[in-house]
């Protein structure tokens, strides 16, 4: 068709061999994993709508890289491939389909964490490790057999019966976290370059032609399957799996077959959890058919086998500019300094904001305004920035970040604790800053879970003058608050609604809303069932506030002082004259969360609600709702086609609950 298809075509193929060469020939990413899957994909997706463009040499039709002359090379017998990627539910979903759709729907799938190294042949003639091979380019590798031998749970010699007199076998050498960390820590100290990652490291620690450099990384190694052999095998891949683990050859510990879209999604859900608690990094699963009659009949396409994916995590990491700093005043007055990103996708969501913590986090990165960073967002844990890339600052566009020297929002002097990194606001609840955060926590779902009173609202109030504490909340009336920008008359019944509902409510709410200084939801209820009333929190002395659960010195002295502080006792005061009230404690609290201390797990599909309102349901009962079911689950809520974690429920003997059972508990 048009000159700029194939323009873009050409400009993406230079891009991604570029990166392939660093990636692979140099073991040197540029850029992080995210970015490159990013344009790989933008090429695929062009060459799929033109195919009168698709170049056989394209990187999407290729694997991997060129194998290192400096090494000596291997044909490889059969290809070595590369994987096909999917990066949601849904296309796993329509992948498994397909498979299902031509085979049967009791088609089973050989489940594997997708380990993070590098591809690896190793021939066992007679038992005996006579050649380990790289996957180079996928037809040639380069011959690594002496640095092989020097991975200690590579086996010499295989041991058992029925050995096949020659058997390929393929895995990935990778590098423990454990070691990577202690082999970066040593180059670190050395005044060396560390590894970008465990991936790089093992790539370069395997790619060494000293053999003495090699033997002295930690390297590891799991196989994952067979090229060529001879004599018999199992017919299915878990089954073969489980041969090789018979002779002595290492294999991951989380292998499963399993049928059924929602178990190989449920898997998936099981190993994002599983994941940071691994010794080893993954990136995403792999979904294999089992049965090798079925996959020859699926046979492959030019980079990858027709009968395998990879469902890949959402990458961790992504480079962004950092657009400017702002300084953020929180609900004590912390101000902390907060990189404004250009928008990013990464772990999963559009990240726009990092916290940069403090001055001494701001001094170990190095970063300045304007500069290009890697960001990371791992597993629930807020987006850091991971590190600059100095390589691409450009002088004329970066500047310093400056401290202010008053809160930027109330200008209160600002005060340094000593043996803290944090600066803080003198302002309090004077601070517009502090105040709204301190309005925010308190309407907050786990505390007075004030509905129809988001964030936008709070801030409007305060902006314009209707509100300065939590208190100021009740005496609100409907003509001030439809007079607000983009409240009418109905929102603004419904939130005093809300706010005469939300006067009901429990101690340890209560003295969560109140913002306290390290006191936190559990804090709050181990306080709550200590004392049972306001009255005697607000007297206890910081020695008796020692004898509560969870509570230290430094927790006894922020209650005490807290209570100790005139203007707190006169919000305190008003919230209650106000008719916030809470029933005695005990009973109430057993009636009204009868699964308080309990731990659930939700499984299968349910007819009546979705999984999420079930979750809600139990969690407003008090129960804690987990992904994976373990020792410490008490009871499995299991609906139609439950796989994997029913399973495990019933090793272990844990209380299974069905959809009936469930409906009845909660109607009750
Ligand atoms: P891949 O890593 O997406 O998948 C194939 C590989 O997975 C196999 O070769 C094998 O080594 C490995 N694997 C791990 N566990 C396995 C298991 N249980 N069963 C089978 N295989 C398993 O593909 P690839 O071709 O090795 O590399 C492509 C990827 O590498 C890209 O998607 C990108 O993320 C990354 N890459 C990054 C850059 C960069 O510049 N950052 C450059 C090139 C490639």
């Amino acid at each position: 068709m048009d000159m700029s298809t194939e323009n873009e075509i050409q400009r993406l193929t230079v891009l991604l061999e570029e990166y392939n060469y660093q990636y692979y020939v140099l073991d040197n990413p540029s850029v992080p994993d995210s970015e490159y899957d990013r344009i790989f994909q933008q090429l695929q997706t062009l060459e799929k709508s033109h195919p009168e463009y698709l170049n056989p040499n394209s990187p999407t039709q290729k694997v991997g890289g060129l194998a290192l002359t400096k090494f000596e090379q291997v044909k490889h017998q059969l290809p070595m491939l590369s994987l096909d990627n999917v990066f949601s539910e849904q296309a796993l979903s329509d992948f498994i389909q397909r498979v299902t759709d031509r085979f049967d729907e009791q088609t089973a799938f050989c489940i594997e964490p997708k380990l993070d190294g590098l591809a690896a042949s190793l021939i066992y003639e007679k038992g005996l490790l006579v050649q380990a091979a790289t996957r180079g380019d996928g037809k040639i590798g380069e011959k690594v057999t002496e640095n092989v031998k020097t991975i200690a749970n590579v086996p010499l010699k295989l041991r058992g019966d029925n050995i096949p007199a020659l058997l390929e076998v393929r895995g990935e050498v990778f590098m423990p976290k454990a070691g990577f960390n202690k082999l970066n820590e040593g180059l670190i100290n050395a005044g060396e370059k560390p590894f970008v990652n465990p991936r790089n490291a093992a790539a370069g620690s395997l790619r060494q032609l000293d053999s003495k450099v090699a033997a002295s990384r930690p390297l590891a190694f799991y196989c994952y399957g067979v090229g060529v052999f001879e004599g018999q095998l199992a017919n299915t891949q878990f089954e073969r799996i489980q041969q090789l683990k018979g002779w002595g050859l290492p294999i991951s510990a989380e292998i499963k077959r399993l049928i059924g879209k929602e178990n190989c999604q449920d898997f998936f859900d099981d190993m994002q959890l599983k994941r940071a608690n691994l010794s080893y990094e993954i990136d995403g699963v792999v979904y294999k058919v089992d049965d090798i009659s079925l996959q020859e009949r699926l046979g492959f396409v030019a980079r990858a086998p027709r009968w395998a994916t990879a469902y890949k995590f959402p990458a961790e990491e992504a480079v962004t500019v950092v657009e400017n700093v702002e300084f953020q005043v929180g609900r004590t007055g912390a101000i902390t300094p907060v990189a404004k990103l250009k928008p990013v996708f990464v772990g999963g969501v559009t990240v726009s904001n990092a916290t940069l913590h403090n001055k001494d986090e701001i001094q170990r990165l190095g970063i300045l305004i304007g500069d290009q960073v890697v960001v990371r967002r791992a597993g629930d844990v807020i987006p850091q920035v991971a590190r600059v890339l100095f390589d691409k600052r450009d002088p004329d566009s970066t500047r310093e970040i400056v401290f202010p020297m008053v809160c930027p929002v109330c200008q209160s002097s600002v005060e340094r604790i000593e043996g803290e990194a944090t600066i803080r606001c003198s302002g309090g609840l004077y601070c517009q800053a502090q105040c709204k955060q301190a309005i925010k926590h308190f309407a907050s779902r786990k505390a007075l879970d004030i509905d129809g009173l988001g964030n936008k609202i709070v801030e409007l109030l305060v902006d314009h003058n209707m509100i300065k504490h939590p208190s100021d909340l009740f005496s609100l009336t409907i003509d001030q608050l439809s007079s607000l920008p983009r409240m009418g008359e109905v929102s603004a019944k419904k939130l005093i609604n809300s706010l005469q509902i939300s006067k009901q409510t429990t101690l340890a709410r209560f003295l969560y809303s109140l913002g306290i200084r390290e006191v936190g939801e559990a804090t709050a209820n181990n306080l709550a069932n200590y004392y049972k009333s306001i009255e005697a929190v607000k007297n206890a002395g910081i020695e008796d506030l020692k004898a509560v659960a969870d509570v230290g010195e430094i927790v006894a002295k922020h209650v005490y002082y807290f209570f100790r502080q005139e203007h707190n006792v006169e919000v305190l005061t008003k919230l209650i004259d106000a008719g916030i009230h809470w029933p005695e404690i005990k009973a109430a609290e057993q009636e009204k969360q009868p699964l308080i201390g309990q731990t659930l797990v939700i499984t299968g599909s349910f007819s009546s609600m979705s999984r999420s309102d079930i979750k809600n349901a139990l969690q407003a009962l008090g129960a804690k709702v987990a992904g994976s079911v373990s020792k410490n689950t008490d009871t499995v809520v299991a609906g139609e086609a439950a796989g994997s974690k029913l399973i495990k429920a019933q090793e272990l003997g844990i209380n299974i609950m069905d959809e009936a059972a469930l409906l009845t508990m909660l109607e009750k």
